[in-house]
């Protein structure tokens, strides 16, 4: 990107109108309060790169919540803040934007949460993770647009290199590992030579990150467009070995995952189906031990722990000639997701088909006759109507019945006999 020295033509083109106005009148509000203004962060890296992204983070040299707060009076729109980061999000309409006063972090400890204080922008720009997210925009009126790049982070992106901005910066923070490895793969960028030699020298300081802030890191990953780039590429440098040593990216999993993009909704990464496959081959009790360690989600519990579970069906589903009901007897009772994971996973095609037979049918196979009409016919609400209707409900399966007459039929039928057999016994 040789030359550009000022983005306000390509903020004019590629962010919408509401945004540029708001971006105007926060500038405007902090040249009267005697502050600067900047657009930081992963928007400049993408409106250089001409990439859609609408996360607009605001960095002021001052009060980055009192900014706010006017903001939010001029748009109707309403705030939550963040007092110990000093940052603040504004919501109206469908917008969002997130504003933050200039800081400087310090780490206690590798890993631990940093403490802030107030600093210059070039200061804030420093502890940031890598030199393509480093450069910011000026927003004032007289400098609008104007780029600064303090770290090489438009030559950076140039190259198509992913660099730290200090050396111990894994060490500080390790969940930057998977960042640059997330960015590395979006993008079709490489790890600068020093930045890859540091991460792999310093991977073990994975360990001083909490489980929370590992998942947030995976859940990122696996929003991605093709996240199996990104696993493959933590195994590579060791970083997958650290959330455990047994998982894997490889083609197995890259396969895989390409099939369950098929099964879901355009644009909407199969998170869960994902986080499936990618635990397939553990065992229950280490599946067990990664949700703990990273407090998954009760659904992504469920959806991991179904998987494993059904997972121990499968040589009973890859019998041939199972009959529906047994079939549904199977599998009824769990999650869609871990059906498919188990479906996409398989090496038995038998057991696919069941699956794929139960998805697409028999879920949906419902009788005709309710309790109401048992009930109309005599027969008792209790434990004798449930077995009568799942007998029903097996019978449909089977295609034994095929309407309602002949449900009516199957059920006098059975009446008749133990009206039959109480006299006989009487
Ligand atoms: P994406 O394009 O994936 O949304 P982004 O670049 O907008 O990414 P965010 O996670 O929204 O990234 O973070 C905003 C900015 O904050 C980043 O561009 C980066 O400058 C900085 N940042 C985020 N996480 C870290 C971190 N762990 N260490 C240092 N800086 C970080």
């Amino acid at each position: 990107m040789p030359g550009i020295a000022n983005l306000a033509s390509k903020i004019g083109k590629q962010l919408p109108i509401e945004l540029v106005e708001l971006m105007e009148s926060a500038g405007l509000i902090a040249v009267s309060q005697g502050r600067c203004l900047y657009l930081v962060g992963g928007v400049v890296r993408d409106l250089l790169l001409w990439r859609s992204n609408l996360d607009l983070d605001l960095v002021v040299e001052g009060d980055a919540i009192k900014l706010a707060q006017r903001l939010a009076e001029i748009t109707g729109g309403g705030i939550t803040t963040h007092l110990r980061f000093g940052t603040a999000k504004l919501k109206w309409d469908k917008w969002s934007v997130d504003l933050a006063m200039a800081r400087a972090e310090t780490y206690v400890r590798p890993g631990a949460l940093p403490t802030v204080k107030h600093s210059s922008l070039a200061t804030d720009l420093l502890r940031r993770d890598f030199t393509i997210n480093a450069m910011a925009v000026e927003l004032i009126p007289g400098h609008w647009g104007r780029l600064i790049d303090l770290y090489g982070g438009c030559d950076d992106l140039r190259r198509k290199l992913i660099r730290i901005l200090y050396g111990r910066s894994f060490v500080d923070d390790a969940t930057r590992m998977w960042r640059a490895i997330r960015y590395e793969q979006r993008l079709g960028f490489k790890l600068e030579a020093n930045t890859r030699h540091r991460l792999e020298r310093d991977v073990s300081c994975l360990d001083t990150i909490s489980g929370d802030r590992i998942r947030h890191e995976l859940e990122l990953v696996l929003k991605e467009e093709s996240p199996e780039k990104a696993l493959r590429r933590a195994e590579e440098l060791g970083v997958l070995a650290k959330l455990h040593p047994r998982l894997k990216g490889d083609d197995w999993l890259a396969e895989r995952f390409s099939e369950a993009r098929q099964f879901s909704i355009p644009g909407v990464p199969p998170v869960g189906l994902y986080l499936a496959l990618f635990t397939y081959s553990l065992t229950s009790s280490e599946i067990e031990g990664l949700i703990s360690y990273l407090r998954l989600s009760k659904r992504l519990a469920r959806v991991l722990l179904d998987t494993a579970g059904l997972k121990t069906k499968l040589k009973l589903l890859a019998k041939p000639k199972l009959r529906s009901s047994h079939v549904y007897d199977l599998l009824h009772d769990y999650s869609v997701t871990a059906l498919t994971a188990n479906s996409l996973a398989t090496t038995s095609t038998i057991a696919r088909q069941h699956i794929q037979l139960f998805l697409v049918k028999l879920r949906y196979v419902k009788s005709a006759l309710s309790g109401e009409d048992l009930k109309k016919i005599g027969i008792p609400v209790g434990p004798r109507m449930k077995e009568i209707l799942q007998e029903l409900h097996e019978a449909r399966l089977d295609m034994r019945v095929t309407s309602r007459k002949e449900e009516m039929e199957l059920v006098r039928g059975r009446v008749g006999k133990e009206n039959n057999y109480n006299e006989m016994v009487r």
